[in-house]
């Protein structure tokens, strides 16, 4: 890359160098040939008298134009030598005057002529002539250069631009990268963990491309587009990769913001410019990711009339998707991860005929995702897919493939030769929590405070039968966070009132002990009380988990209430909410404040270890507690890891 720049540079150096030079040149010329010196008739007369004027040009009967001898303006050498040559004498046009009079200076030229026996040659050029050669040398060449100069300043802006995109000529090009069989595409399904529903779909986009005849045959239609709907990094382009990549066919990419630019009529042209390249290499995908950029429902924009150049450009695609007929084996596959802001015309059949979801991966998904992504790494014999998969709910596919690579990274900052279990869970801390701050200035009193707090979380999550079964506890700081506890949750597709109301306990358990040992409260609960609220509130508005609000829920799926201010329930009900809200928390708040009181000296002295240690571990708790009262699942997975370790 940077050799190529500076090879750019020095080829621009010397355009620059050879245009300086014709400018020179022509300086140079100019005032040697086309700058004549004024005189006087008198003068002329003289110098004519002597005999070295070659010629002298009537201008439009107005100025006459000097040419002298060049014989007589080289040195004495030259003229021996030129003169024994016989050479054909040039002139140079070395003087101009003006003649008052034409006859009157005629009469006097022939009377000088004959007087001193002159060659001198008389001629007269009417003012036409005259106007178009001067014209030319005085400004056509500085047109001329003008044009180069500009050819070369646009080259340049485009060799800078980079792609084919950035060339000023090619703005209206489709900015699409495209991968052939020349770059081999080797994604193929299998690379692709998870997602069996979604791969099963896509699946009959590689038939349809492979073997077209088998469903034209019997009148069927080609699909002409599938959209991909899912949260980022779900794999929405490893998927569209993969189908090109089994169906062998070209795989056009780019995202839905390569069509926007400032100028207007440009994405239009890009869409029109990408399918026709698309139908000159068919069978192939064309593939937008973030199609929401230009696919946004129209008429809807904040602002009148901004969103004019993204509509004729959604509009643009609309008739290239409507026009190309299912014989042309395009397809087109996008991604977005807002369907609900797509314009209705998109997904309409004979458009994107079919919405392929592709979600979060579930447990056994991420099981599967960390051996597509382990499959590379060396790894010890103590890590455990099973309880990496556990440790990461909510992640996606890409958080996944990022905990991967930065374990690897991790262990090799230690000087490690593989890559142990731990790694991983630093990886996950890292991504989870943000970067390890060990240099953080936290005064003794504040840390003693943090490591009760945490250690209450730890007592009563260890105690209660629903919360979710620890795995440590740190007091070291981490991102925005002053310590943590790190739990095994249990995957399920529903929650109980119990469950809910035990992780309440547990969230405010840190704040209970505060109380117990400090007799006072702190900031520190802030990120607990605003989940403790948020699954108080959701008990209450939502799953309709309460008594006295009933099986009423307020929750809109179709997000039509977004702009509408007012509350779907009345003030009184709202009354009744908050009542509800706030009673569901402070009994939770009584109940974890007589669990950690029952087991006071516990809490103390886990708190005690966590001073000293700074990160503590399940080992230690059962230590200190014994066995977990409701042991569960998730139980056994960490005493399996353990016994590994
Ligand atoms: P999206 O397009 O949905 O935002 P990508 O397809 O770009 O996500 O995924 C980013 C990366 O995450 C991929 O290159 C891959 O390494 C990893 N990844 C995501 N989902 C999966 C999956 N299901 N199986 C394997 N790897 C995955």
């Amino acid at each position: 890359m940077i050799k190529r720049k500076i090879k750019n540079k020095n080829n621009f150096f010397w355009v620059y160098a050879v245009i300086f030079a014709i400018f020179l040149g022509i300086f140079f010329l100019k005032s040697t040939f086309s700058n004549p010196k004024k005189i006087d008739q008198d003068t002329f007369f003289e110098i004519l008298s002597k005999g070295i004027v070659q010629k002298i040009i009537v201008q439009h009967k107005e100025l006459v134009h000097v040419y002298i001898k060049q014989i007589s303006i080289l040195n004495n050498k030259k003229r021996i030598l030129l003169e024994k040559g016989r050479l054909i004498i040039p002139s140079s046009l070395k003087y101009e005057f003006e003649i008052g009079d034409l006859q009157f200076f005629q009469i006097k030229f022939e009377k000088y002529k004959k007087k001193y026996h002159l060659d001198t040659i008389i001629d007269f050029k009417n003012q036409q002539e005259y106007t178009a050669t001067k014209f030319f040398f005085d400004y056509g060449i500085f047109f001329i250069l003008l044009i180069i100069f500009w050819f070369f300043i646009f080259k340049r802006i485009g060799t800078t631009g980079g792609g084919p995109g950035g060339q000023i000529f090619n703005i209206g090009k489709s900015k699409a990268k495209l991968f052939d069989e020349n770059d081999n595409v080797k994604t193929t399904f299998k690379d692709v963990a998870g997602l069996e529903g979604a791969k099963e779909e896509v699946q009959e986009i590689v038939e349809f491309l492979k073997n077209p005849n088998k469903y034209t045959k019997l009148g069927g239609k080609i699909p002409k587009g599938a959209l991909l709907i899912g949260p980022p990094g779900t794999g929405k382009t490893l998927l569209a990769k993969a189908v090109a990549g089994e169906a062998k066919v070209p795989f056009f990419s780019l995202s839905g913001s390569d069509f926007v630019e400032m100028f207007v009529g440009v994405g239009a042209s890009r869409v029109r410019d990408l399918f026709e390249k698309a139908k000159e290499r068919s069978p192939c995908i064309i593939f937008i990711d973030e199609i929401d950029a230009i696919g946004r429902s129209r008429g809807k924009s904040s602002i009148a009339g901004s969103n004019d150049e993204r509509e004729n450009t959604l509009n643009q695609l609309l008739t290239e998707m409507d026009g190309f007929d299912t014989n042309n084996h395009v397809i087109v596959l996008a991604a977005t991860n807002r369907s609900d802001i797509l314009d209705k015309a998109l997904l309409r059949p004979g458009r994107f005929d079919r919405t392929i979801s592709v979600d979060s991966p579930e447990l056994n998904e991420r099981k599967e995702i960390f051996h597509v992504h382990l499959k590379r790494l060396v790894l010890s014999k103590n890590v455990d897919i099973d309880f990496l998969a556990r440790q990461t709910p909510g992640f996606s596919g890409a958080d996944i493939a990022n905990v991967c690579n930065e374990s690897a990274l991790i262990a090799a900052r230690k000087n490690r030769s593989k890559i142990g279990n731990n790694d991983f869970l630093d990886a996950i801390d890292r991504i989870v929590g943000g970067l390890e701050k060990k240099n953080k200035i936290i005064k003794p009193n504040e840390k003693k405070r943090i490591a009760y707090h945490e250690a209450g979380h730890a007592t009563v999550s260890w105690l209660l039968e629903h919360a979710a079964p620890l795995v440590k506890v740190t007091i070291i700081p981490r991102g925005k966070s002053l310590g943590s506890a790190w739990y095994l949750p249990e995957e399920r597709q529903i929650t109980t009132q119990e469950q809910m109301e035990d992780e309440i306990c547990a969230l405010l358990s840190g704040r209970s002990a505060e109380e117990i040992i400090f007799k006072s409260f702190s900031t520190g609960a802030l990120n607990d009380l605003e989940r403790v609220t948020k699954q108080a509130q959701s008990m209450v508005v939502i799953f309709g988990l309460n008594e006295r609000i009933g099986n009423v829920s307020y929750y809109d799926s179709q997000g039509q209430n977004e702009f509408n201010f007012s509350k779907p329930y009345s003030e009184k009900t709202a009354q009744i909410i908050d009542e509800e809200i706030s009673k569901i928390i402070s009994k939770q708040y009584k109940r974890s404040k007589e669990i950690l009181k029952k087991h006071k000296n516990e809490l103390s002295t886990l708190a005690k270890n966590l001073l000293e240690k700074e990160v503590i571990f399940r080992n230690d708790l059962m230590k200190i507690f014994g066995e977990r009262p409701f042991p569960d699942e998730t139980d056994n997975i960490l005493k399996n890891v353990e016994n590994k370790t």
